[in-house]
């Protein structure tokens, strides 16, 4: 039988927008910003597939992606800059995504090798046991973890760089175009730390969801 091996590019691109909303609590609009990483790859075969039309297949793929992201209604985590507290959505989407990964992670790490184990050394009458005891001790411990780490509720002490009220956000925007960059880049560059450097960076502008909107000098991002 004949052994096809394929050909594998990832593309890495690190995105970031600054979006503007109202604060549920102090109903005050301010502006925050997201960043996040997409990975797109794409399988060829070797001496069917030119790596410039994979990387361009590649491109394509992560650019629909970016496209979505740019325009979703919710994303990202920030507080507000006045009241300091993230938005009950942002609250509720990262409690939801840690006890998911916390559980399953538990599930399947502790329940695997902790029933792996405890089937070895005979721990439990049968090894069915074992990975059931282990399975749901390592879902409980999961899903605790998973609650801990995720964003709490209440009034926070720290994270106040990721969000601006609407005169510190014109005041950027101001400096930005006098020294002719973006915005957003220029915001990111300041408050994280440089993507790696096998990692495309596009900056997805600025979405503002407030009705009536912040008027602002238009540029390109
Ligand atoms: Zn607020």
């Amino acid at each position: 039988m004949p052994v096809v091996a394929y050909k594998k590019m990832t593309l890495n691109v690190r995105h970031v927008q600054a979006r503007r909303i109202d604060c549920e609590f102090c109903r005050q609009p301010f502006t925050y910003l997201t960043d996040d990483t997409e990975s797109v790859g794409v399988t060829g075969v070797p001496v069917m597939s030119s790596d410039d039309r994979m990387r361009k297949s590649a491109t394509k793929k992560a650019e629909k992606a970016l496209e979505r992201h740019a325009n979703a209604a919710e994303r990202g985590e920030a507080i507000c800059p006045r009241c300091r507290r993230y938005q009950p959505w942002m609250v509720k989407s990262s409690l939801t995504t840690n006890l998911g990964c916390g559980g399953c992670c538990g599930l399947l790490v502790v329940g695997g090798v902790g029933g792996l184990a405890s089937a070895a050394m005979h721990w439990f009458d049968s090894p069915t046991t074992g990975f059931t005891v282990m399975g749901v001790g390592g879902l409980l411990i999961g899903l605790a973890i998973g609650k801990a780490i995720a964003l709490k509720s209440g009034r926070q002490d720290s994270g106040e760089e990721r969000s601006m009220t609407d005169d510190e956000f014109r005041a950027l925007v101001k400096g930005s175009m006098d020294r002719d960059e973006d915005p957003v880049s220029s915001w990111f560059f300041d408050v994280a730390d440089e993507p790696p450097a096998d990692h495309a960076f596009v900056s997805l502008g600025y979405l503002d969801l407030v009705d009536p909107p912040l008027p602002l000098p238009e540029w390109k991002a």
